[in-house]
């Protein structure tokens, strides 16, 4: 028992990273992306406008709102979500799927209500919460990114509030006070290696 234990293959698994706005997933997003290249990293659809520096294709599907629906009705979405109560963000099905179908690991950094889907369709995929070191730092990370007026933060505290909440449900907590070592956990947890 224990030698086919052994040999068999572990199946690859999609891990799904979620928390609070502000948390930090962008910057560990973009830790896994600049320090573990073979790290695959889903590229969500969203009707959110780009930001300076963020590239169609790599950062996200900028999509306008009738492709959105579209993907939605044919089926394309994994799980998609309104966040934020403004522009929607999805997960493409086909390239995850392909992904996990040559065996290899994929990640997925979304919001809570996107893990909570996946939860139901996916129950075999591991759920990374991403949590802050604290309140205040939370609280301070939002004042300090700046891209949000004063209404859009106190909009954003109160989901997190809620958010915060939800940790219990996932079956791992990262605690985000350093970067690197948030980002090094992750990719343990999805058992790759540097590379
Ligand atoms: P931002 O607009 O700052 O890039 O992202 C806003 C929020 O949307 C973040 O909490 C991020 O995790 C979430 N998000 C990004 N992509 C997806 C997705 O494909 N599905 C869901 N449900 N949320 C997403």
């Amino acid at each position: 028992l224990r030698g086919l234990a052994e040999d068999t293959p572990r199946r690859a698994r999609l891990t799904v990273l979620a928390g609070p706005t502000a948390v930090g997933k962008g910057t560990v997003s973009a830790d896994v992306r600049a320090r573990y290249p073979d790290v695959w990293l889903s590229v969500s659809a969203t009707t959110r406008p780009p930001r300076p520096g963020e590239i169609d294709g790599v950062h996200y599907h900028f999509l306008d709102a009738d492709q959105f629906s579209q993907m939605v009705s044919d089926g394309e979405l994994l799980e998609w979500a309104v966040v934020h109560g403004r522009n929607s963000y999805g997960t493409p099905r086909g390239p995850v799927e392909d992904r996990l179908a040559v065996g290899r690991p994929a990640l997925l950094e979304i919001d809570l209500q996107g893990a909570r889907q996946v939860r139901q369709t996916m129950p075999e995929a591991q759920f990374v919460f991403l949590a802050p070191p604290s309140w205040e730092e939370l609280v301070r990370r939002l004042e300090g990114r700046g891209t949000e007026d004063a209404e859009e933060r106190e909009r954003r505290l109160v989901t997190a509030q809620v958010e915060l909440a939800a940790a219990a449900e996932f079956d791992h907590t990262i605690i985000n006070d350093d970067v690197r070592r948030a980002t090094d956990e992750l990719v343990a947890l999805m058992g790759c290696t540097p590379s």
